[in-house]
């Protein structure tokens, strides 16, 4: 290693040293890493992964998976290198794909010892890259010298014993089978949230494949931003004269625009602007022509899925101190996916109302207000027997697993599962961003 010792001894300039890295690169794979450095306490953060030494779990465990969190531990994955040394680039985008497609599975983060000069110590590294796995007790398994494949990684695991299908597990509590059967007449039940259709709002969309109905023309808004741009046309929708009970084409109705007592917006739609004026007279609110009722109801969007909603019936999601909206909690922790930034979410406990937050951060969960709260992922099995999600209004948060296991006594045709919040939010951040983009347009929550 007499050609290694030299890097060590020369590398007193950071581009002298690319240079001899890159020359040795082909001789020995990896790169001898200068062991004496100084230790610069300010360059060690939490935002490269690396925090004091810790005796049971090694260094590098970061602030999302300790402290007052309900996450469970991972296998984790640290790969030591260095930004511009020719092995750990070709380790980059291999260590990006572990991290998206193993995300609440194993924890993957990479530390520069160049950005982080205690780290080669810290690590106990003589060579970058080196990659160590630490089972999930945080207890080191293996160490691997210089550029590692993917299926190596993989394999290597396997070999290790250690399995990488936490997530997959079969949960604890779950229903496939509605309790009792839906026997409401399909013509009455609102094609998207699924509650009773009231005669006086009905909407309808007349498709090829039938008559949709909706249980009011926001419903079907909603419906019409999932819509590819061809179909997307209001030409073939009825709303409800409130007057007359007949249907009127959507476009030629006059709106009245108000709000129930929760604030939340109502629409009454009219044949004509006297009869819909008389209404206002009443009862108040906006009277609208199609256009700017469409406008008005399309401009407080999910952050996640684009969907138009409500706030009143909306998560909060602040991203960096901007406040944006998920229309269901799954497209809540969606957004920490789609912006890759962190987040704060608050909702609802779909059962009591009391309010929950959960805040991410790096994709995991680093704090749950109060720390039991868990998800209902509303789904059912398909054909094959994978669940698929059962949309935006079969999603909920509790603030206990009781809370959960009585909401689902009292809605006996809800099915699904009760997953954790970090499953809930691993099952986004495994999302491509094309299946993002595919989740906007069709307005599907959390695929699992
Ligand atoms: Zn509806
Ligand atoms: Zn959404």
């Amino acid at each position: 290693m007499a050609d290694s010792q030299r890097v060590t001894n020369a590398g007193t300039g950071r581009g002298v040293k690319t240079l001899i890295v890159a020359a040795l690169v082909v001789a020995v794979g990896a790169v001898l890493y200068a062991k004496k450095q100084t230790r610069e306490p300010s360059a060690r953060n939490d935002s490269a992964g690396v925090t004091s030494a810790t005796q049971e779990t090694g260094p590098g465990t970061n602030s999302a998976t300790t402290g007052a969190t309900a996450t469970a531990r991972l296998p984790r994955l640290v790969d030591v290198g260095a930004g511009k040394c020719i092995p750990c680039i070709m380790m980059a985008p291999i260590l990006d794909e572990l991290k998206t497609e193993y995300a609440g599975i194993m924890d993957v983060q990479f530390v520069d010892v160049w950005e982080n000069p205690g780290a080669g110590e810290e690590y106990g590294v003589e060579l970058i890259p080196t990659q160590i796995f630490y089972d999930a007790s945080g207890k080191e398994r293996f160490r691997h010298q210089g550029f590692f494949g993917k299926e190596d990684i993989l394999a290597k695991w396997k070999e290790l014993d250690v399995s990488l299908a936490s997530a997959e597990k079969p949960p604890s509590f779950s229903r496939w089978d509605p309790a009792k059967p839906d026997d409401r007449p399909k013509d009455s039940v609102c094609y998207l949230c699924d509650g009773g259709i009231d005669p006086k709002t009905r909407t309808v969309m007349k498709t090829p494949a039938g008559n949709v109905a909706f249980c009011s023309p926001h419903c079907y808004l909603i419906t019409y931003a999932s819509l590819t741009d061809e179909k997307k046309s209001h030409q073939n929708v009825a709303v409800t004269d409130w007057s007359s009970g007949n249907p009127v084409p959507a476009t030629s109705a006059v709106y009245v625009y108000g709000m129930d007592t929760n604030g939340r917006p109502t629409t009454k739609a009219f044949a004509d602007e006297a009869s819909a004026i008389n209404e206002q007279q009443k009862s108040g609110g906006n009277v609208l022509a199609w256009a700017p009722f469409e406008e008005k109801e399309m401009a407080t969007r999910c952050a996640f899925c684009d969907r138009p909603v409500y706030p009143e019936d909306a998560s909060i999601v602040r991203i960096q101190g901007i406040q944006t909206w998920g229309c269901c909690v799954m497209c809540a922790l969606g957004v920490a996916a789609r912006t890759g930034k962190d987040i704060e979410v608050t909702a609802k406990d779909a059962s009591t109302g009391e309010p929950l937050r959960v805040k991410t951060y790096e994709g995991h969960v680093a704090e749950l207000t109060p720390p039991a709260m868990v998800a209902w992922a509303g789904a059912k099995k398909d054909a094959e027997g994978k669940s698929v999600s059962t949309g935006c209004f079969k999603q909920a948060f509790f603030a206990t697993e009781a809370n959960l296991k009585q909401w689902v006594e009292l809605h006996p045709t809800a099915t699904g599962s009760l997953v954790s919040i970090e499953q809930a939010l691993a099952a986004n951040m495994r999302l491509t961003p094309p299946q993002i983009s595919k989740a906007c347009n069709i307005g599907e929550c959390a695929p699992s």
